[in-house]
């Protein structure tokens, strides 16, 4: 099954967000690392003359990226504000001796807001989608029209 994968415009934070495109069945995928937001499109059912679509979206509110220093790595995208009790667990997942600090992080993402709660997010974390792609042209030489913008977190 086809399927293309580049950068998009995060409907829910408006910075760089990941879009799974198949486009023999026009189904998709969109993922932020940035707030967490999610959106799939995927068949429900098909007959020989009609296609029935699901579709299914979570909101971001936040990410937390733990990188391991056997460079494994884990994504979890908080589909709800984060509570007390997930900071604390995240705490001490975060400084577990087997983690990267260096590279990991975990963020929130209220109301349009932003905020830092453990690591560094890296550069390209924090610039809108218009600035990313700017940044990935220019990087690899492609022309101002081009779509298909680069992945690099
Ligand atoms: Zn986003």
């Amino acid at each position: 099954m086809g399927s293309i994968y580049y950068a998009v415009k995060c409907p829910c934070c408006g910075r760089s967000a990941f879009k799974d495109y198949y486009y023999k069945t026009d189904e998709e995928y969109i993922v932020c690392l940035r707030c967490g937001f999610f959106y799939k499109k995927v068949i429900e059912s098909e007959t020989a003359n009609s296609v029935e679509y699901v579709e299914e979206t979570n909101d971001g509110h936040g990410i937390f990226i733990l990188y391991r220093k056997d460079g494994s790595r884990e994504k979890v995208s908080l589909n709800s504000e984060i509570t007390d009790e997930q900071l604390e667990s995240y705490k001490s997942l975060f400084t577990n001796e087997e983690i990267d600090q260096e590279k990991s992080y975990l963020v929130s993402y209220k109301q349009g807001t932003f905020t830092i709660l453990l690591g560094n997010p890296p550069e390209n974390f924090y610039l809108p989608f218009e600035e990313y792609k700017r940044k990935m042209l220019a990087k690899y030489g492609l022309a101002e029209d081009e779509i298909m913008v680069p992945l690099v977190e």
